[in-house]
């Protein structure tokens, strides 16, 4: 469900806002500065131009009553003037002072005027036609100097060229005070203004345009185990729209997928056979639960692995080399197997596999049915066994050992080497039944067949031919060695004690098998044999060689 988390330092949010915030902050703080700037610069240079009219009343002044007198009773009226720090007439050459605010000044050369800027600017105003305007901003003064025109009215016309000036001092401060203190409300309403603007810039692509992307993204973070579902329910006709109907219809194509899906997976887990699906790799991509009880094992440990990774090394070898056959040839496949279960217990199959191919056509993996045939399989064998057994005895049958030795007597016809044969009848048998019980007799049978086993070789096939007559095989045995065996059995018998009855004997006929003669006289010749065994008294082995029926 975490497949769009965002970290907060990286979301769209925080990338938008933080350069939003720097920039709309740089531009409130240079814009208002500027504005500071050009809000001050404007009071000044108004502050200039009245300074620089004030001046001229002073040169109007001077030229109109050019007398030292009342020029000085001018100047010292105006300098009375709260605003007018300073006014200077000069004239002459050099030039001296002519008039002053303060009296004492009068007469004193420029060099003379205990003022720093002011004998500078009367200087250079004196020689031109522009008014000199200069700045002290220690103080907020405002110098204003204009040039003096007195040589006419004062008669002056011995060649010396007169020069003049006015000098006035305003000075601004409370004016600039005031223009300051305006300019810093202009400066920091322009940046609450910015930064208002900022906000709602940023409100608005948070409400258009994130908010609507979260949406789609808690939509598709929704997606889980059930059906999934896309929706953002955004009916917008912009690109954001788009994008959310495009994922509705991603979702409509995805649900349809997931309910295909569903149904097949239910239709798999309701199948009560063991179902199990790989992808080509031979990796379980699924199984149902029937699979998992088969095999003992839980989902988490059978998911993504592959036959190798599960299995023992023979059952695994067996399935590899079976998937990778029907992964290269393709179609279906049956076979039977095994599976284990748990650690130990190994159960009968039968697999049936078809191949899943791809949209066009090639491997995508294969899927399998497993039929536990484990009871079939056992039924199978037992059938098998009483086809060929006999109930009581455990001992081959008779049909079984026609067909033993029909076989063995082949082997020799075609290779060569001994074959005899021994076929034994119990003595007065009937006689044990009627005095003992045919359960007794039985027993006694049960005890024959016992002896026969512990004492034949493996190679040896013992058979019930029929009643208390039995017929033992044994290939690569002689005449000789045939009359051993059968001496061996008779005495072993006649040595036993059998429960109830006590002692019971037997007759042997045996003989050799001659090549080529077929079975039919070798039997029969074995029946001679065991015939004349009982003639010449019972308890005894009476062997026929091949030549003696010819
Ligand atoms: P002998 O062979 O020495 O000539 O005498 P016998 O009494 O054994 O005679 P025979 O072989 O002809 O009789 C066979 C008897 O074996 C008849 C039957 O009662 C008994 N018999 C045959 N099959 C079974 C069996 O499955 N169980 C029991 N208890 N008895 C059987
Ligand atoms: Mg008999
Ligand atoms: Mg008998």
């Amino acid at each position: 469900m975490n497949a769009l988390s965002i970290n907060p330092a990286r979301s769209l949010a925080t990338q938008l806002l933080l350069p939003l915030l720097l920039v709309g902050t740089l531009a409130a703080i240079a814009g208002g500065l500027a504005l500071y700037q050009q809000h001050l610069s404007t009071a000044r240079t108004d502050l200039a131009n009245h300074a620089e009219r004030l001046a001229r009343t002073v040169i109007l002044a001077a030229e109109a009553n050019p007398q030292a007198e009342p020029l000085e009773r001018f100047t010292t009226v105006l300098g009375a003037e709260s605003r007018i720090r300073r006014v200077i007439v000069v004239h002459g050459n050099p030039m001296r002072v002519l008039a002053a605010h303060r009296v004492a000044w009068r007469g004193l050369s420029l060099s003379e005027l205990p003022l720093k800027s002011a004998p500078r600017l009367l200087d250079e105003a004196a020689g031109g036609v522009e008014p000199k305007v200069a700045y002290e901003d220690r103080n907020d003064y405002i110098d204003v100097a204009l040039p003096l025109h007195l040589t006419r009215l004062m008669g002056m016309d011995n060649g010396e060229i007169p020069r003049g000036a006015a000098l006035l001092t305003y000075d601004a401060g409370p004016a600039l005070q005031h223009a300051r203190a305006e300019a810093r409300h202009f400066a920091i309403g322009f940046a609450i203004a910015v930064l208002l603007l900022v906000t709602l810039g940023y409100g608005v692509i948070r409400w258009r345009v994130l908010a609507p992307l979260y949406a789609i993204g808690r939509a598709i973070d929704q997606r889980g185990d059930s059906a999934p579902d896309l929706s953002a329910s955004l009916t917008r006709r912009d690109e954001i729209g788009h994008l959310s109907r495009i994922l509705e219809r991603l979702s409509a194509a995805e649900r349809r997928e997931w309910e295909q899906r569903n149904f097949l997976d239910t239709l798999i887990e309701t199948i009560p056979n063991p179902i199990f699906y790989k992808d080509a790799q031979g990796r379980y991509q699924g199984c149902n639960q029937a699979f998992l009880d088969l095999v003992g094992k839980d989902h988490g440990s059978v998911i993504g692995r592959t036959v190798d990774e599960i299995w023992p090394p023979d059952l695994a070898r067996r399935y590899r080399e079976a998937d990778d056959e029907l992964l290269a040839s393709g179609g279906r496949q049956r076979y039977e197997t095994q599976v284990e279960k748990g650690d130990c217990e190994r159960r009968d199959v039968l697999f049936d596999k078809a191949l899943l191919t791809g949209k066009d056509g090639h491997a995508i993996g294969l899927i399998g049915t497993i039929t536990d045939i484990t009871e079939r399989k056992a039924l199978e064998a037992q059938l098998a066994h009483e086809a060929s057994h006999d109930a009581l005895t455990g001992l081959f049958n008779r049909s079984h050992v026609e067909r033993a030795t029909l076989h063995a007597a082949k082997e020799v016809d075609r290779y060569g080497g001994e074959l005899s044969g021994l076929l034994f009848d119990l003595d007065h048998f009937k006689q044990v039944n009627d005095d003992y019980g045919h359960a007794a007799g039985d027993e006694v049978l049960r005890r024959l067949a016992r002896l026969l086993h512990h004492r034949l070789r493996e190679t040896d096939i013992a058979g019930r031919w029929g009643g208390e007559e039995f017929l033992v095989i044994l290939p690569h045995t002689d005449l000789g060695g045939a009359r051993q065996v059968a001496e061996d059995l008779r005495h072993a018998l006649e040595g036993e004690d059998m429960p109830e009855v006590g002692r019971v004997t037997m007759s042997i006929g045996c003989s050799e098998y001659r090549p080529g003669e077929g079975t039919d006289p070798f039997i029969r010749r074995l029946d001679d044999a065991l015939y004349a065994a009982k003639d010449a008294g019972r308890n005894q082995v009476h062997c026929f060689s091949p030549e003696e029926t010819d």
